[in-house]
């Protein structure tokens, strides 16, 4: 059990000791028109997490009650993400469709009890009477329908006599109630079409209001736990129950906050888009957040039920960074994974001082991990290295082979470049190097210094294998949907070369490629001719540095890639020193900048012109150590003293970070100064009021359902308001002070109504 409560428990355990219920019964209650994703893995969690911790049990039921959109198919998805999960249900899956006649008998009930009516007035008029939340509504002149009139109409409705939209079945409850949704809800509407397990049988079919709690109350459900939109439903929920004076034990609603996780999109909606766009490749696709994607991906069902333990259960909405989830993940399997060697992008090395051919011991796991077990590695005078780990003319702290600098064979030899050949084009398409015998791992005792050791393969006994290479299917921080998409989610790769130990004794396992990141052979596409290889996570967080926003990220243990992490020399340390503790950098900036004599230099020169330490070391840590890397000449485009002038435009607010990003390019490109591309392109940030709030009312205007919404209380579509007028400025308007506008006027709109 979790060693905190959460308010949950706290509830449940309070009903356990005052005798309010004997038993724990929950349900969790999916609709089976999609596939679950990790929203729902939450949910279950939550759901079944509860019963197991209580000794109670948890059902699952289908939520079938718009024949339109559901199907068997999703049935089996439900059924299997829970099993995978590792819950059980009590007894059989249950289907609301399985309590249609009682719940239509319900109903009847309250048309009996003057409780309930049927409606005939078109939809818009309904609309219109529903009022608003400042207004009350109006009843409709068919709520003084006689009972008898309603039991024929209703009868007649079920029987499939009417067109759709033609009568619905209402509750007769208040029309000028505050909470709008207990102004004579719906209960049942007219659908003429067949249900994937009724058939024909029903013309109407209950709206979740009145279907929901009635399923709660027949399966003895004592807790139902849903997510916070439906916090205004409770009462329908409470009024349904309590007016129908059922026997006790009657269920209650608890809720609790949905997951949100940046970079992706949690909708059965959205996600059904994609896979009919073919913007995927089905429902498992490894980049969807579907739990079947996840599954396919080669995430475990305990790295998932961690994250979900971890984001934990609260009564506000929030975002959590997706990182969060990566992060279990990796932690899931660095104790256990076998590290192996694959070649995703070869070049060949010759040893020409090499004769034959040898098996060396390899372990699979590392020092720190608690695990035994190792195989033979082939090694010969022809191997594979990866493309990227040699370079004829390195940048700076380059540390892998060069012509210059040898570099160890991880489990093997030394080897050090004797000469390059190249194609025509000028291309490097072999090394010819030399081995040192007294070099070999583990016997060393050749006394050559090098500062890293790669991976590597032998090209006698190397297998060809495809290795999928997932990135992060949105691109953007909070997506809308197919117009954020990460064009570069996924790359296949289908000649990389793995040592022959993996694909021979172990198909259908987890491993670490060394140095490349976590990987699972593919559960449907693997075959012996094809291996298939899916990404599962890179070994590191690459995306950290792009993204500003970091939410409730846990600490992650810094990544040890054997050999690639050297000590900082002395100089190094007091640069790394004076960084963190005298300028305030975090750890992760001062590393890259102290261990970088160029870099740190570039900084420090910025640094005299403007004192803005934070934002400076940020910048150079990033864009500027990036153009460093790719620069092919020696010299930079731009100097320090742009770099500083670009950042003092941001500290005084005249532009904005995004901007800045943009400048910055600019400046690479042409080698312009920031103040002549800010005033060129018209880039100054908009901080004056009076220019911002007649955008401000033009969206207001333009947006009034999302109006309405916000007056009823849904305080998050703030956002949403702050986002279309940043939309509108492109960008350029000051947040803060669109923030304070759109707060002030959206909340004085309220006061005026
Ligand atoms: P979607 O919009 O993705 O279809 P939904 O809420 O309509 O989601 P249901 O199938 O009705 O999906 O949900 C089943 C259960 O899962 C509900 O109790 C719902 O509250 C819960 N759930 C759905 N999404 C999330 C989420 N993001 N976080 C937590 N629980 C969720
Ligand atoms: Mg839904």
């Amino acid at each position: 059990m979790r060693e905190s409560k959460n308010f949950l428990q706290t509830i449940v355990e309070k009903d356990l000791q005052s005798g309010k219920n004997k038993k724990i019964i929950t349900r969790f209650p999916p609709e089976p028109n999609g596939f679950p994703h990790i929203g729902h893995a939450k949910s279950i969690f939550i759901n079944f997490g509860i019963a197991r911790d209580y000794n109670g049990h948890c059902n699952l039921r289908m939520d079938d009650t718009n024949p339109t959109k559901e199907d068997t198919k999703y049935v089996e998805a439900l059924k299997d993400a829970v099993e995978w999960l590792g819950y059980e249900w009590e007894g059989n899956v249950r289907f609301t469709s399985d309590y249609f006649s009682q719940i239509y008998a319900y109903a009847i009930e309250l048309i009996k009890m003057g409780k309930a009516y049927v409606d005939s007035l078109d939809e818009e008029t309904m609309r219109e009477y529903r009022g608003t939340v400042t207004q009350a509504g109006k009843r409709s002149q068919y709520a003084n329908r006689s009972i008898e009139e309603n039991l024929d109409l209703f009868e007649r409705m079920k029987k499939g006599e009417f067109q759709e939209g033609e009568h619905v079945l209402r509750a007769k409850i208040d029309m000028s109630a505050a909470n709008m949704k207990m102004r004579d809800p719906l209960m049942y509407r007219i659908r003429n079409v067949a249900h994937f397990r009724t058939g024909d049988e029903w013309h109407i079919y209950p709206m979740y209001d009145f279907a929901h709690c009635l399923s709660d109350y027949i399966e003895g459900v004592s807790h139902s736990i849903c997510t916070l939109e439906f916090e205004n439903n409770r009462a329908i929920y409470d009024w349904v129950l309590d007016t129908l004076a059922l026997q006790p034990p009657r269920p209650y609603q608890h809720e609790f906050a949905r997951l949100n996780i940046n970079y992706t999109v949690m909708s059965k909606r959205k996600l059904l888009e994609l896979v009919e766009n073919k913007n995927v490749n089905g429902w498992d696709d490894p980049r969807m957040p579907t739990i079947a994607g996840y599954r396919r991906r080669g995430y475990t069902p305990e790295a998932i039920i961690a994250f979900c333990d971890q984001v934990g259960i609260a009564k506000a909405n929030s975002m959590v960074d997706v990182s969060q989830l990566e992060f279990c993940i990796r932690d899931n399997l660095n104790p256990k994974v076998p590290r192996v060697m694959c070649v995703l992008n070869p070049l060949k090395v010759t040893i020409e001082n090499y004769e034959g051919n040898e098996l060396l011991d390899a372990s699979y796991y590392p020092e720190d991990v608690p695990k035994e077990g190792s195989r033979k590695l082939p090694f010969s005078r022809e191997i594979y290295i990866e493309r990227e780990d040699f370079e004829e003319h390195p940048p700076k702290a380059y540390f892998r082979l060069t012509p210059e600098q040898p570099v160890r064979l991880k489990h093997g030899y030394i080897i050090a470049c004797k000469e390059i050949i190249k194609d025509a084009a000028g291309q490097v398409i072999e090394i010819k190097a030399e081995y040192f015998p007294e070099s070999k791992s583990g016997a060393d005792t050749s006394g050559i210094k090098v500062k890293s050791a790669i991976h590597w393969v032998s090209a006698a006994e190397a297998k060809v294998v495809e290795v999928r290479l997932y990135d992060r299917l949105f691109s953007s921080e909070i997506p809308e949907g197919v117009e954020d998409l990460n064009p570069d989610s996924l790359k296949v790769i289908h000649n990389a070369l793995m040592e022959p130990a993996v694909v021979e004794e172990k198909q259908n396992e987890r491993f670490q490629f060394e140095r490349q990141g976590y990987f699972y052979a593919d559960p449907l596409d693997y075959t012996e001719k094809n291996p298939v290889y899916n990404k599962i996570v890179g070994l590191k967080d690459s995306w950290s540095k792009k993204t500003t926003k970091v939410v409730t990220k846990p600490k992650e243990k810094k990544v040890q890639i054997d050999g690639e992490v050297t000590p900082m020399t002395k100089e190094q340390e007091t640069l790394f020193e004076n960084y963190t503790k005298n300028l305030g950098l975090n750890s992760e900036v001062a590393n890259t900048l102290a261990r970088d004599a160029e870099l740190s230099s570039f900084y420090e020169k910025a640094l005299s012109v403007l004192n803005s330490p934070i934002n400076l070391a940020n910048i150079v840590s990033n864009e500027v150590a990036r153009e460093m890397k790719q620069s092919q000449e020696k010299t930079l485009k731009f100097t320090p003293k742009q770099i500083a002038e670009l950042v003092k435009m941001v500290d005084d607010a005249l532009i904005s970070n995004k901007i800045a990003k943009q400048v910055f390019e600019e400046i690479v490109k042409s080698g312009k100064n920031p103040k002549q591309i800010v005033e060129e392109k018209g880039l100054v940030q908009i901080s004056d009021p009076t220019q911002i709030l007649p955008i401000v009312d033009e969206v207001i205007v333009q947006n009034p359902e999302n109006v309405k919404k916000f007056q009823a209380g849904n305080k998050k579509l703030l956002g949403f308001f702050v986002g279309q007028v940043l939309k509108a400025t492109n960008g350029k308007a000051n947040p803060k002070i669109v923030n304070e506008l759109v707060n002030k006027k959206l909340n004085n709109l309220e006061d005026l109504a």
